[in-house]
């Protein structure tokens, strides 16, 4: 069967992957010049930058699929757990390191407010059951109609996992000190949601930082891409770089192919996008009504992002992930991004330093800064000034720094790139330059959210982050396997690609204050 995936994401390396072993003669077609679309790099002046996800999460997921395109993970990554995951800034000049040592817990937590600890545990029992039961439930399965999906034994587990409860608000029945509600729903941000909106559900989140734990491959988030995509292509798998496609050919109920930039068509017998799935709908198919109505959906929000080569010491107030968080003006601060689709007067944002755990990442005297600004998506009716709120967000972000204690970082930014809205719609065709495609607000998981096959087109299947099950590289990588199982079950390949997931894996642990 020939198979042609639009778009080397790890979502279309991963499903590529899983059709080759199963039989298919795989063709993907990448715009770029090499793969991993968000999750890319820039390595410069001896200085190196994961551009896009820099949470390497749930490890099972990503030995699973190793273990589906016949290899074993720690083969190709060698993990390390970080702890404490993250130091969380509050406005207040407070801090909080979220660690797995249990007593330096229950002593941060108790100090901001007496009695958080034992809420923070029962917190993270909550986020234990609604990982495992979402996991097994909702997000690692595919739903065929709406009747499965709200079937009567779903109902109850849905209510149980909070699906319509907001995170803010179940928060807020823990932990009555703002920094502290704060500090256990901001993970919301990771997946480009607002606290207020996403459902209690993601409490799973905190749940898997300190449950399952933070991790780094070392050399950086680019090397589950680059791996994944050696195998793929040891396995058979043909890559076309620097080939966008036009757009999707169609005839009657069928996808026959595809027409690149350049006019050369390439016929199919099955069609996968791994292309942001609104803009799919919008730019490389014939118009139905659906690019409309996916238009009308909520959309995630943007980033403007900083990567930062700095001479002079690392700063030892920075740990490997950090955030800052606007906790007196918080929720105006979601208001600010998710209704006015601009940047908050005190944002929060995120900081990565992975210089910290692997010295590759900036020269000896030096430091690697990413810098993550969370801020509304593109608004044709009433475009943004980007570079004016970019330019905002900057000196917001330096102050910021310098203020706890980053001296003279302002003078001492020797190299600087930066990314926002625009460069994800044209860069990365990411519908209204979401970078974290459409929301996971109730309406928009699980059997509602966009399928992983057409409608009408019973050979044009999706696998990405804008698909069931959602966004975030572990997400994306059960989205291959489901669209991937799902292809087997409806076009009957001879050999079945289902595994299941991979027993725990011995991982290497490194502590790092
Ligand atoms: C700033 C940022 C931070 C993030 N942080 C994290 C994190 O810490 N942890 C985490 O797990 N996740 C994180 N994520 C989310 C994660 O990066 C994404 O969910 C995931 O990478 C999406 O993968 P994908 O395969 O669905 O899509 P993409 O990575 O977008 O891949 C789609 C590919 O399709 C190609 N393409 C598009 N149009 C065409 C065309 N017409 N022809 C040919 N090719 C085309 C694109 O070039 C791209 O390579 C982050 C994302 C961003 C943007």
């Amino acid at each position: 069967m020939d198979t042609i995936v639009i778009g080397a994401g790890i979502g279309g390396i991963a499903v590529a992957g899983r059709l080759r072993r199963a039989g298919h003669n795989v063709t993907v077609v990448e715009k770029a010049d090499h793969p991993g679309g968000r999750a890319d790099f820039i390595q410069k002046d001896g200085y190196r930058f994961d551009t896009g996800p820099s949470l390497f999460l749930m490890p099972e997921v990503f030995a699973e699929t190793y273990e589906a395109l016949g290899e074993r993970m720690q083969d190709h990554l060698e993990l390390v757990r970080l702890d404490p995951t993250y130091r969380a800034h509050f406005h207040d000049g407070t801090r909080l390191d979220l660690t797995y040592q249990m007593p330096r817990m229950r002593e941060q937590l108790d100090a901001l407010e007496p009695g958080a600890f034992g809420q923070f545990l029962k917190f993270m029992a909550e986020g234990y059951s609604n990982y495992h039961l979402g996991l097994d439930k909702f997000v690692g399965r595919n739903f065929y109609s709406l009747a499965e999906y709200f079937d009567l034994r779903n109902l109850p587990l849905l209510l149980k996992m909070k699906a319509l409860v907001t995170h803010a608000s179940n928060t807020k029945r823990y932990f009555k000190d703002s920094r502290l509600q704060a500090a256990f729903s901001f993970q919301n941000m990771y997946l480009g949601l607002s606290p207020y909106e996403a459902p209690a559900t993601f409490s799973l989140l905190q749940y898997t930082e300190l449950g399952d734990g933070v991790w780094f491959p070392k050399g950086g988030m680019y090397r589950p891409i680059e791996s994944m995509a050696q195998i793929a292509e040891g396995l058979g798998v043909r890559f076309e770089y620097g080939t966008a496609v036009r757009q999707i050919n169609v005839e009657g109920s069928r996808a026959s192919g595809v027409t690149l930039e350049d006019g050369k068509i390439m016929r199919a017998d099955l069609v996968v996008a791994n292309a942001d799935l609104p803009y799919v709908y919008s730019d490389l198919l014939p118009d139905d009504g659906t690019a409309a109505r996916l238009h009308r959906k909520k959309y995630t929000s943007s980033a403007l992002m900083f990567y930062w080569g700095v001479k002079g010491a690392k700063a030892p107030e920075l740990l490997h992930h950090n955030v800052f968080l606007a906790d007196d003006e918080y929720r105006a601060s979601f208001e600010r991004i998710f209704e006015d689709l601009s940047l908050p007067q005190t944002p929060s944002f995120y900081v990565n330093a992975p210089a910290r755990t692997d010295p590759s990442f900036a020269p000896e005297n030096g430091d690697a800064l990413m810098v993550l600004v969370p801020v509304g998506h593109i608004n044709a009716a009433e475009p943004q000034d980007w570079a004016g709120l970019r330019e905002r967000a900057r000196s917001f972000v330096i102050e910021r720094l310098e203020g706890i204690g980053v001296k003279d970082l302002g003078s001492r930014i020797v190299l600087e790139e930066t990314m926002g809205p625009p460069d994800y719609l044209k860069k990365l065709n990411l519908a209204k330059g979401a970078a974290f495609g459409l929301s996971h607000n109730f309406t928009q998981i699980g059997y509602l959210r966009p399928h992983n096959r057409h409608p009408r087109y019973k050979n044009l299947y999706f696998a990405g982050a804008s698909t069931h099950p959602g966004t975030g590289l572990p997400i994306v990588l059960l989205s291959a396997k489901l669209t991937a199982e799902r292809i087997m079950q409806e076009v009957g390949q001879e050999k079945s690609v289902r595994s299941n997931l991979a027993q725990p894996v011995v991982l290497q642990h490194e502590r790092h204050e």
